[in-house]
């Protein structure tokens, strides 16, 4: 069965470079496994590779929010309410797009689904758990989510990275990917290290400044980062995490090992999750 991997990521991490470098690294396998790539962002301009089904195929975005618009100018919800519902009418028909990809399943290894951009409307909207839950209920799902490795530096930062990687993991329940991308400017040891050890997270909080206010307590941001860090480290546990450049390709092999490392995963916690829930 082939693997389907959910590409998720915040405007700018690289994940449009990301799809399109996976792309091109299976067309080089020997021999080629050229995935089926499906594009559930509406509002896309251009994207760096070919896919098989394309939202915007199905859904004209600029049209949709022009005709909200007009129907009624209360309903001017501007392009986030445009995207959204873009989705929605998409996923009215995402039956027969699955119908499509099964055909598909005997010949492809692996399906690739590029979201929106606009992290949230995928993340936190009906359609986005409808899509997902129907994907993964009939393939081996994982999701790989892409972080901005230069940007996630500062620790407050990686720490507000890291909890909005949490609660998609825990609202979809599938095994998930950490893909620290643009390696090549920014290598990723630092996330490891955090990652790993608890204390030397806290010890890069407490270097930065505004640790203690002036009483030489600490600061209300500091103990809250303290105790959330307590959260990720349990968050952590469940993950794996693998630094790429989707500029040079480095790393590229490692992120497919740990996608078939994910399978184990999913037929382990996921399906008998799915099960219980039927
Ligand atoms: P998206 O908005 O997440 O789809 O991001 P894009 O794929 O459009 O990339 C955003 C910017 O990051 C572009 O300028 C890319 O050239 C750059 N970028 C993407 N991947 C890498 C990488 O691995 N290394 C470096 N240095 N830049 C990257």
């Amino acid at each position: 069965k082939p693997h389907v991997i959910i590409t998720i990521g915040m405007a700018g991490a690289g994940k449009s470079t990301f799809v399109q470098r996976i792309n091109s690294y299976l067309h080089s396998q020997n021999p080629p496994q050229p995935p089926y790539i499906l594009n559930l962002d509406p509002a896309v301009a251009h994207l760096p590779f070919e896919a098989n089904i394309d939202i915007r195929d199905t859904v004209n975005y600029k049209e949709v929010m022009k005709q909200m618009d007009h129907s009624d100018k209360r309903y001017n919800l501007g392009p986030n309410g445009g995207i959204l519902t873009a989705l929605n009418l998409f996923t009215t028909k995402f039956d027969q797009v699955l119908d499509l990809v099964e055909k598909r399943a005997e010949t492809v290894d692996y399906i690739i689904l590029d979201t929106p951009g606009q992290i949230e409307i995928f993340t936190w909207s009906a359609s986005g758990a409808i899509i997902t839950d129907a994907v993964a209920s009939s393939f081996p799902t994982v999701v790989a989510y892409i972080i901005d490795t230069p940007r996630t530096t500062a620790p407050a930062t990686f720490m507000s990275n890291m909890l909005y990687a949490c609660s998609i993991m825990y609202k979809t329940k599938l095994p998930f990917i950490l893909v620290f991308n643009k390696t090549d400017a920014q290598p990723h040891n630092f996330a490891l290290e955090w990652m790993q050890d608890f204390e030397a997270f806290q010890l890069a909080l407490a270097s930065h400044s505004g640790s203690r206010d002036s009483e030489g307590e600490p600061t209300y941001m500091n103990s809250l980062m303290n105790s959330m860090s307590l959260v990720l480290d349990e968050f952590y546990k469940h993950l794996k995490a693998v630094g790429v450049s989707s500029m040079t390709g480095n790393g590229i092999k490692e992120f497919f090992e740990a996608v078939e490392e994910s399978r184990e995963t999913y037929i382990s916690e996921y399906l008998p999750e799915l099960e219980r829930a039927r």
